[in-house]
């Protein structure tokens, strides 16, 4: 297993995400490719929002980007990680 070391000033974003949900680079470079990155990976997978949240702790929920902490936020999540 391969432990990446997150680089001091790279907040976590949709690309790892993305890597999170398994897909491979290509498809990254896909999502990158389109007007609304951050939503095309939260909406390719179906999920729970309770799986979504640990994924944000694994890619560094706090500094992850504020669209995904938005969107999180707007689906009222109850999970530990959300309501503390
Ligand atoms: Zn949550």
């Amino acid at each position: 297993m391969i432990i990446k070391l997150a680089p001091p000033k790279r907040a976590g974003n949709y690309k790892d995400l993305a890597d999170q949900l398994k897909w491979d680079k290509e498809k990254i470079l896909y999502f990158e490719s389109l007007k609304n990155p951050t939503e095309a990976v939260l909406l390719s997978r179906t999920i729970t929002l309770e799986e979504l949240c640990t994924m944000l702790v694994a890619i560094g929920k706090y500094d992850a980007e504020l669209l995904i902490k938005e969107w999180v936020k707007s689906q009222d999540c109850k999970c530990t990680a959300c309501s503390n």
